[in-house]
């Protein structure tokens, strides 16, 4: 990571640095350590092989043969169509984050067709469309009996490793997941656009977090891919007015094209001074910070109004530095949000009838060959690159 020197004056510059590698924005699947529990393992009776996309050591990838996972009895056994190239899966991949120790096959946001269930699988079966959480929760934990699968005491991610546990991802043809994670699609539904549901989950769960009253002013700080969803998912919740932020013109453009009504440059214009001219002084309503650092989450807090809110959905460093007395004196409400708990269905239902649109954010679909040299152009910062969706059948 590249360090730049901050100062007071210029907060974009840090903004300018956390958004040059990777150009997808982080999102916050992975942020909490679990214990490990049901990792999947093959039988012998049902061992066989197939192709996946290996990290064998950091920076490296390989398509390789491995074997193929076994089927527990609550188990669905996907055919991988669609898995997309998370920001956590760039971060994780050089070993800076701790989240991808190799050997690992990454993956958790993915789409496909049930090709094999368990004996106790009752909801799915073969030829089922179906995508997942990226989230492995266990269903018996005070936080999972009460419906807080995202804060779930035995909480897994799909295509980590973290020391605690390993759990195969979806770069591969087959992944197992239990079915407590799984959601049916429609058949109409194309699997690259299903596999962004996972990141919509992650938008709709922070406007979910938001109080939004009808008619609302919302800054968003960060257009990468999961500001933009977020943009789609605060207005939908009822915010009228958007406002999105970024250092990006493209991001800026799609911004535009999905919804926002004001898009400010970081590094060109004053943005607390700005969100101020179009509220007439009074500031934004709301604002949700979807970078992570210290200048932006800054920034997410200054353009609230007084009594306003902020979510926190970015989480780049795991410290920022906050203006204690803007949020004390101005009364402010910090919500912070992770990954999602129970928002699939609505997201399929949103997708499904283009409430939000995730084609504008796909750059590219490509094979398991193709990914060793995507994951280095995504680590290099390609300009312009949003979400990379890796198809394993073709
Ligand atoms: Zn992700
Ligand atoms: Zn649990």
């Amino acid at each position: 990571m590249r360090t730049t020197t901050l100062t007071a004056e210029c907060p974009a510059r840090l903004l300018a640095d956390v958004t040059l590698r990777p150009r997808i924005l982080q999102t916050n699947e992975d942020c909490y350590d679990v214990l490990p529990n049901q990792i999947t393992s093959a039988t012998p009776e049902t061992k066989s092989r197939m192709k996946a996309l290996l990290l064998t050591d950091y920076k490296q990838l390989e398509v390789t043969d491995f074997e193929k996972p076994g089927v527990e009895a609550n188990d669905v056994l996907v055919k991988v169509r669609a898995c997309g190239i998370c920001g956590s899966d760039i971060h994780g991949y050089d070993g800076s984050s701790g989240r991808r120790i190799p050997p690992l096959v990454m993956g958790h946001e993915a789409a496909g067709v049930v090709e094999e269930v368990g004996s106790n699988v009752r909801d799915f079966k073969p030829g089922d469309h179906v995508t997942f959480d990226s989230t492995v929760s266990c269903g018996h934990c005070s936080f999972c009996r009460a419906g807080d699968i995202n804060l779930c005491d035995n909480r897994m991610v799909l295509g980590v490793s973290c020391g605690e546990y390993r759990r195969h991802g979806a770069f591969a043809e087959y992944v197992a997941v239990p079915q407590n994670i799984c959601y049916r699609l429609p058949n109409e539904l194309p699997f690259e656009h299903a596999a962004l549901i996972e990141a919509v989950s992650i938008a709709v769960h922070a406007a979910n977090r938001t109080p939004v009253s009808l008619g609302d002013t919302a800054v968003v700080v960060g257009s990468g891919m999961i500001g933009l969803l977020v943009i789609q998912a605060i207005r939908l919740a009822g915010c009228s007015r958007l406002i999105a932020v970024d250092l990006d013109e493209n991001r800026l453009r799609i911004a535009k094209e999905l919804g926002a009504d004001e898009c400010l440059k970081a590094d060109t214009v004053d943005v607390v001074e700005e969100v101020r001219k179009i509220t007439n002084g009074r500031g934004a309503d709301v604002t949700l910070e979807v970078v992570g650092a210290t200048p932006t989450v800054r920034t997410a807090i200054e353009a609230a109004r007084k009594g306003g809110s902020i979510t926190l959905v970015g989480n780049l460093a795991p410290n920022v530095e906050v203006p204690l007395q803007s949020i004390v004196t101005r009364e402010l409400s910090v919500y912070g949000s992770c990954a999602s708990c129970g928002e699939y269905p609505a997201c399929i239902d949103l997708l499904e009838r283009e409430a939000i649109r995730v084609e504008p954010l796909i750059t590219a679909k490509a094979s398991l060959d193709q990914g060793p040299e995507w994951f280095a152009r995504l680590y290099a910062g390609e300009a312009g690159a949003m979400k990379v969706v890796i198809d394993p059948t073709l």
